[in-house]
C-alpha cells in the first residue's frame, strides 16, 4: 500500500495523533495552516466521499466532533474552519479521504468557505435549479 495516510494507520510512518478510535485516527498536519491544524482520516482506505459508507461516515464525524473537543481544551479556540478538499480538482493531493481541522482565533486574517472559489459565470440561480 503506497498510501501515505494509510502508512500512518499502520504506524510505519510517524504522527503526532491527537486522538483515535477503531474507525479513525486525527493526527496533527505536518504543513500546518493554524496552530493545531489536524487532519481526521477513516481507518479505510478510500478518496472520496461518494465512495463512503454509512459506517465511515458517521465514526468519520464523531471522530471529527471528538477531536474538535480536543483541540478546544488543549488550544482555546474562538472558533473552527472544517472540511475536505474532495478531488484532485478540488486540491485534494493525498488520495485517503481526510478532514481538515483548523482552528481559529479572532482577527488571524482568514477566510469562510466563500473565500475558497469566486466565479461570476455560474448562470442565474433559477437556470440551475431547472437542473435539479
Ligand atoms: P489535501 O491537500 O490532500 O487535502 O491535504 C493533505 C494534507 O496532508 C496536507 O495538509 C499535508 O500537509 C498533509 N500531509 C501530507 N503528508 C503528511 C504526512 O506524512 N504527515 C502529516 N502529519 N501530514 C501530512
Ligand atoms: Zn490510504
Amino acid at each position: 500500500m503506497s498510501c501515505i495516510f494509510c502508512k500512518i494507520i499502520q504506524k510505519d510512518i510517524p504522527a503526532h495523533v491527537v486522538h483515535e478510535s477503531d474507525s479513525t485516527i486525527s493526527f496533527l498536519d505536518i504543513h500546518p495552516c493554524t496552530k493545531g491544524h489536524t487532519v481526521v482520516i477513516p481507518k479505510t482506505h478510500l478518496s472520496s466521499i461518494e465512495d463512503a459508507g454509512e459506517h465511515v461516515l458517521s465514526t468519520l464525524l464523531s471522530g471529527v466532533q471528538e477531536t474538535v473537543a480536543i483541540l478546544r481544551k488543549v488550544l482555546s479556540p474562538d472558533a473552527f474552519s472544517i472540511g475536505w478538499n474532495n478531488g484532485e480538482e478540488a486540491g485534494q493531493v493525498v488520495p485517503h479521504l481526510h478532514v481538515h481541522i483548523l482552528p481559529r482565533w479572532k482577527g488571524d486574517g482568514g477566510g469562510s468557505m466563500h473565500s475558497i472559489v469566486q466565479k461570476d459565470s455560474v448562470g442565474t440561480i433559477e437556470e440551475l435549479a431547472a437542473l435539479f
